[in-house]
């Protein structure tokens, strides 16, 4: 399938931004109540786990408690509850994560030698070494199964191919693209906007999108330039000085 496992602390929640900021260690927040239920969100989490549902992934909370600590399984839910209302039916609170997904399925935590990780069916995500959310939506977009739709629609809809053409048309026939514009473009769809309906991937009102030349967080969806994709069928790869980024920060 393509389901999507995210571990809650370091990965949606900070733990040590809480830690630090009330100058506790990790053994006396386990036993705090309530602790779980104020911890902050890691910027831009929040919007990269909107991101993943946009992008058609199932997403899961699949969190390890503390051991033996019975409100800390409350307080966790509680913050999905209330943070990320749109997973209320998407909770798992676990020991062993290893007993989750198959080898379509994805799993991201900040700590893979513990809970069983290692023993993830599918692919496992390391949340290490400075790998966070930029890199994983990144990963994910190439995997996104509403993005690969959008791109097939759009190959058949400019009449392209997925095979090379049998005669390549001459440079002054070829689809010349718009430099004047940034190389990817992504659509941002209303951030406030609480997705009770995982099925309703875009909002009634149209008017509430708008497109960044850079993923800033909400659910974004990632569009295939048209004459960019039709350039890129027809032309010699690689190095075409025609398909060099354009450095833009506009932003609708
Ligand atoms: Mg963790």
């Amino acid at each position: 399938m393509n389901r999507a496992f995210l571990d809650l602390d370091g990965v949606i929640v900070d733990f040590h931004a809480y830690m630090r900021a009330h100058g506790l260690t990790g053994d006396e927040i386990k036993r705090q109540v309530g602790a779980y239920l104020d911890m902050p969100a890691i910027p831009g989490a929040l919007a990269a786990v909107r991101s993943l549902i946009g992008m058609g992934f199932e997403v899961w909370i699949a969190t390890k408690p503390p051991t033996g600590v019975p409100h800390a399984y409350s307080d966790k839910a509680a913050w999905i509850l209330r943070e990320l209302p749109e997973l209320k039916r998407r909770i798992i609170v676990t020991h062993d994560k290893g007993l989750l997904g198959d080898s379509g399925d994805y799993l991201c935590d900040d700590r893979p030698h513990k809970a069983n990780c290692e023993q993830f069916k599918g692919t496992l995500i390391r949340f290490v070494d400075g790998y966070h959310w930029p890199q994983a939506l990144d990963y994910f977009r190439a995997r996104s199964p509403v993005l690969a739709k959008q791109r097939a629609k759009l190959a058949t809809d400019q009449g392209l191919a997925v095979s090379v053409p049998a005669s390549k048309p001459e440079a002054a026939e070829r689809p010349s693209p718009d430099r004047s514009a940034p190389e990817r473009i992504w659509l941002q769809v209303d951030s406030n906007r609480r997705t009770e309906d995982l099925d309703e991937r875009f909002p009634a009102n149209a008017s509430h999108v708008t497109w960044c030349a850079h993923p800033v967080g909400g659910l974004e969806i990632e569009y295939v330039r048209a004459d960019l994709a039709a350039h890129t069928a027809f032309s010699d790869p690689p190095g075409d000085p025609a398909t060099a980024p354009v450095e833009t920060s506009h932003c609708t």
